[in-house]
C-alpha cells in the first residue's frame, strides 16, 4: 500500500489530516521518522522512491496519535499548515541531499577511472543518473504543491531564500531544474 499523495492533500484543503495507516480524519497528527520498511506506505514522499518495497532509509511520517503510540513514534504534533511546513522542509533536505550527491558523493559510490574524474554523473553513468533525476523531479513537484498551497493561503514561507540558493547550485553544476524561472 502507498499513500494516496492527491487524497492527503484532498483531505487537507476540506481542513482534515487522514491518518495513512487507519484512514482517521483527524486535526491534528504526529509527524517524525521512522526506518521500518513498513513505514514507507505512511511516508509522503516515498511515493517516489525508487526502492518502495524495501526501503530502509530514514523515512518522514504522518500519523495520528493511535496509530503513532502503536509504533513506537517519537513525533512532534502538528495541524494542517505545521505539516506542510514539515513537508516543505522534509522536501528541502532531501533536495539538499540529492544536490551533494550529484555534485561529489556518488563519486563514493563509483569506482571512477582517473581520467573521468572531472566528469558529471549522467557522462559516466546514465541509468543512476536517471533513477537520481527522477527522484529529485518527484521532489521538486512536490515542493511545487506544498509552495502553492502555502502561497494561495497566504501563509508566509520560511527561509524563502532557500530555493533560489537550490537552483543557483544545481544550475551551477549543468542540470536543470523546475524550481528555476
Ligand atoms: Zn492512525
Ligand atoms: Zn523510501
Amino acid at each position: 500500500m502507498t499513500i494516496d499523495w492527491q487524497q492527503t492533500i484532498n483531505d487537507i484543503l476540506a481542513k482534515k489530516l487522514s491518518c495513512p495507516r487507519c484512514s482517521t480524519l483527524t486535526d491534528d497528527v504526529l509527524v517524525g521518522y521512522l526506518r521500518t520498511p513498513e513505514a514507507a506506505a505512511w511516508a509522503p514522499l516515498c511515493e517516489g522512491c525508487t526502492k518502495r518495497e524495501n526501503c530502509d532509509a530514514r523515512k518522514f511520517v504522518l500519523l495520528c496519535e493511535a496509530c503513532a503510540s502503536a509504533v513506537r513514534l517519537r513525533g512532534r504534533r502538528v495541524d494542517e499548515h505545521g505539516f506542510m511546513h514539515a513537508l516543505m522542509e522534509e522536501c528541502r533536505r532531501n533536495l539538499e541531499e540529492t544536490l551533494d550527491y550529484l555534485s561529489d558523493y556518488w563519486r563514493e559510490d563509483l569506482d571512477i577511472d582517473p581520467d573521468e574524474v572531472d566528469k558529471k554523473l549522467d557522462e559516466v553513468d546514465p541509468e543512476l543518473f536517471e533513477e537520481e533525476n527522477n527522484w529529485r523531479r518527484y521532489l521538486e513537484e512536490q515542493y511545487l504543491k506544498i509552495h502553492q498551497w502555502l502561497r494561495e493561503r497566504q501563509i508566509p514561507i520560511a527561509s524563502p531564500g532557500w530555493r533560489s540558493e537550490y537552483v543557483e547550485d544545481m544550475v551551477a553544476l549543468g542540470y536543470a531544474t523546475l524550481l528555476g524561472d
